[in-house]
């Protein structure tokens, strides 16, 4: 006989998945309604203009697409990316390396820059990338969960709007976290995930895109066999389940029967959304950055220090080097096991070298860094290191005390 299902209680302070809000996995426990229900129809319309707001934008197009957050990435890609087209990936990290698989597996010509781990392009850079190469499409990765780099963008999107170039953007990492810009930034097409500073779990890619994306996607459409499809496009999307021509109609008036959406997710979805308009975003900005603040200051007066250029480091990641002769991985494992404290070790060439800390969405509060920086002291003392004592709890105490805005958490 199996057991019911007891899981854990863990501070996830983690770059994802982070705790989802309880308001969050309530709304998730609602009956189930038919796809087409009225009731249902009406939720994902107010998905849709939700959005908007979380994007800061204006376009029409802002839904999700059901799967984890590279599937909104991979949607986009596939639905714009015709055999032979030249894309340009500037990468700094992991994800940015995903871009390139995805852009290479849709049918591109790859061409990409590199830049060390732990720093960003200068806008020139990338500029000088896409007059080299002259691209189609130019995908960046606003925020590198891998470094805790975040690449700034508006000067890139205004160099593309201008030279007829789509700007795709990977805000996975940042939306609603750190500042992000839609409209004003020129950024045509974009794609994030639920279960980082939205706080939802994971499961769904809410993206947006602007007008001249949508006439390139309809160009490509071709309805499945079976409903009502009246001729083969040459031109159609590689993928059925990720083609955006079928799923923007399916989101839209057309109600295409495309696939059945995730009744559940999508509630917890437009619970996660409520919230954050509730919060509004300047104000969840900042609480980000204050929690930011009390997570580095203790860090660095507990005597470690931070990995990355300070200058291009992103609110919802702190990455932490470990210091020479301690055992990293030793001292994450007993952060979980001893204090339930999750933290995220590292990927290629800074595997065992940094702890990645997030601060993003519902496990940006006062409670988890308090007991994250407790915690990590304890457990770098267990495995032999040294710190200064006493220090970070009163580093965090003194940031959080000359805080005068008041925050849910
Ligand atoms: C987490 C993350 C992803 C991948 O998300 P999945 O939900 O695991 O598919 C992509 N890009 C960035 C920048 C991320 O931080």
């Amino acid at each position: 006989m199996y057991k019911e299902l007891n899981v854990p209680q863990r501070t996830i302070m983690t770059p994802g998945p982070v705790e989802s809000e309880p308001r969050v996995l309530r709304a998730m426990s609602m009956p189930i309604i038919g796809q087409f229900d009225p009731s249902f129809l009406a939720i994902m319309d107010e998905v849709k203009e939700m959005l908007k707001y979380v994007f800061q934008t204006n376009n029409a197009q802002n839904y999700a697409v059901d799967g984890t957050s590279r599937s909104g990435m991979e949607a986009l890609m596939n639905s714009l990316i015709e055999a032979g087209d030249k894309v340009l990936v500037p990468t700094y990290g992991r994800f940015g390396n995903m871009l390139i698989e995805i852009a290479d597996r849709s049918g591109a010509q790859v061409h990409s820059i590199s830049k060390e781990w732990g720093k960003v392009f200068s806008p020139d850079e990338v500029i000088e990338a896409i007059n080299r190469t002259n691209p189609k499409i130019v995908a960046v990765v606003h925020g590198e969960t891998s470094t805790g780099c975040m690449q700034p963008l508006a000067e890139i999107g205004k160099y593309c709007r201008e030279n007829n170039v789509l700007f795709i953007v990977d805000a996975v990492a940042t939306l609603c976290g750190a500042e992000f810009k839609m409209d004003e930034w020129c950024v045509d097409a974009v794609c994030t995930g639920t279960q980082k500073c939205l706080s939802v779990p994971t499961g769904m890619a809410p993206i947006s895109y602007n007008e001249k994306v949508e006439k390139m996607i309809t160009e490509r459409k071709q309805v499945e066999l079976g409903l009502g499809r009246d001729q083969d496009n040459p031109r159609r999307v590689q993928s059925n389940y990720l083609d955006l021509s079928q799923i923007q109609e399916y989101w839209g008036s057309g109600r295409l029967n495309h696939h059945t959406e995730a009744t559940t997710m999508l509630y917890g979805l437009r619970e996660g959304l409520r919230l954050i308009i509730e919060e509004g975003m300047e104000t969840r900005l900042n609480r980000h950055r204050l929690h930011e603040k009390a997570v580095v200051e203790g860090v660095k007066a507990m005597g470690l220090t931070i990995f990355g250029d300070p200058t291009c480091k992103m609110p919802t990641v702190t990455c932490i080097n470990v210091p020479e002769g301690l055992d990293g991985e030793a001292v994450r494992s007993m952060l979980l096991k001893e204090f339930s404290v999750e933290v995220a070790g590292a990927f290629g060439a800074l595997k065992g070298k940094i702890w990645r800390v997030g601060t993003m969405g519902y496990s940006a509060r006062k409670k988890n860094v308090y007991t994250l920086l407790s915690a990590l002291e304890a457990c770098i003392i267990a495995n032999g290191g040294t710190v200064n004592r006493g220090e970070a709890l009163q580093a965090a105490l003194a940031v959080y005390q000359s805080n005068s805005e008041v925050y849910w958490y």
